[in-house]
């Protein structure tokens, strides 16, 4: 959670500016819409947003963290504080009337009153007219915060009373200093900023034991292929039960892919862009092995099989294969399709 403006500028830049510089001038829109990718963390702002406009005790433009209602908004406890989220595909009028309904009673505290719609693309027409009556004469101190991934898919009504905040995906830099600081290993948290853009998912995937035997997994396999009298058939096949997960198998092609990428980029002496960057050892010797040629068709072996995936194939006989070619390359020299340089 956050807990003051200068944790979002870390990722948001943009937006705290702009939020930060209405809270300070006393110029906050009503209506917002939160636009951007998953994990860009819309709803930890618009939560400190709220914190902010409720907290009784500002500095500045931060929130004090300390105050009655600072405390009851953490605890997801503040009554002028609604989060809309209900489950399912769509947000139903009935929802929305219930929330104008709430808004509108006495028990409520005096000062601010902020809602928060979680996926607002989900308004079917009649929820989204029911709304738009609230946002065209808003109660003076009634503010809403709607958040999107994409939002097009808004009633151009909606989008034209509010505020457009767009977030950015989350520089791929700052999710692996943020795992780093986590304690997670510098080339693991590099290996999933480039999986992940999303920071929650990053941290997830950091914390997965599963994750972490498949990217140790794909490093023992191409070490190796480094020595002649090492094969990973039977690592391969012992990791059998990390494939029955969906999610895992796509880590493991995607692993495979970023390696043979860096051998690439090593082979076209562009050393800054290898992202496993403690096996540079291995990967300069596997490069020195085959050709650019090579390196290049392995990789597309490698894009075509993740195609692949999608369909209901035979996993370890299709990664069998996969390993079989690599070996018989990096191994031994042989090329599996064309002799060209
Ligand atoms: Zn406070």
């Amino acid at each position: 959670m956050f807990k003051n403006w200068d944790d979002v500028r870390k990722t948001q830049d943009g937006v705290a500016r702009i939020l930060t510089n209405s809270i300070a001038r006393n110029r906050v829109s009503h209506s917002y819409i939160f636009e951007g990718p998953k994990g860009t963390r819309k709803k930890g702002v618009a939560i400190l947003f709220a914190k902010t406009l409720l907290c009784t005790n500002p500095q500045d433009y931060n929130p004090c963290n300390a105050c009655h209602n600072c405390l009851r908004v953490e605890n997801n406890t503040h009554p002028n504080l609604f989060v809309i989220d209900p489950p399912g595909k769509v947000i139903k009028k009935e929802v929305i009337s219930n929330l104008i309904l709430e808004l509108s009673k006495a028990s409520l505290e005096p000062g601010p009153r902020i809602y928060i719609v979680i996926d607002a693309d989900r308004f079917n027409p009649s929820s989204a007219n029911t709304l738009l009556k609230t946002m065209e004469e808003p109660g003076q101190e009634v503010y809403q915060v709607l958040i999107t991934e994409n939002y097009n898919s808004l009633l151009s009504t909606i989008i034209s009373r509010a505020e457009i905040l767009h977030f950015l995906p989350i520089n791929r830099s700052i999710i692996k200093d943020y795992l780093v600081e986590l304690n997670v290993n510098e080339t693991f948290a590099n290996i999933i900023s480039q999986y992940t853009s999303d920071l929650p998912t990053a941290e997830k995937l950091a914390k997965n034991k599963e994750t972490e035997e498949i990217y140790l997994l794909v490093t023992e396999i191409f070490q190796n292929l480094t020595l002649k009298d090492q094969s990973s058939i039977i690592s391969l096949y012992q990791a059998d039960k990390l494939f029955t997960d969906n999610e895992n198998v796509d880590i493991f092609m995607n692993l495979l892919i970023y390696y043979q990428k860096d051998i690439l980029s090593y082979k076209l002496n562009n050393d800054n862009f290898i992202m496993f960057i403690d096996q540079k050892e291995t990967i300069a010797k596997l490069a020195k092995k085959i050709t650019k040629n090579q390196a290049q068709e392995y990789l597309e072996e490698m894009l075509d099989l993740s195609m692949k995936l999608k369909y209901n194939i035979n996993l370890q006989l299709a990664f069998n294969k996969l390993l079989m070619i690599l070996e018989r390359g990096y191994k031994y020299a042989t090329h599996s399709r064309s002799d060209t340089v």
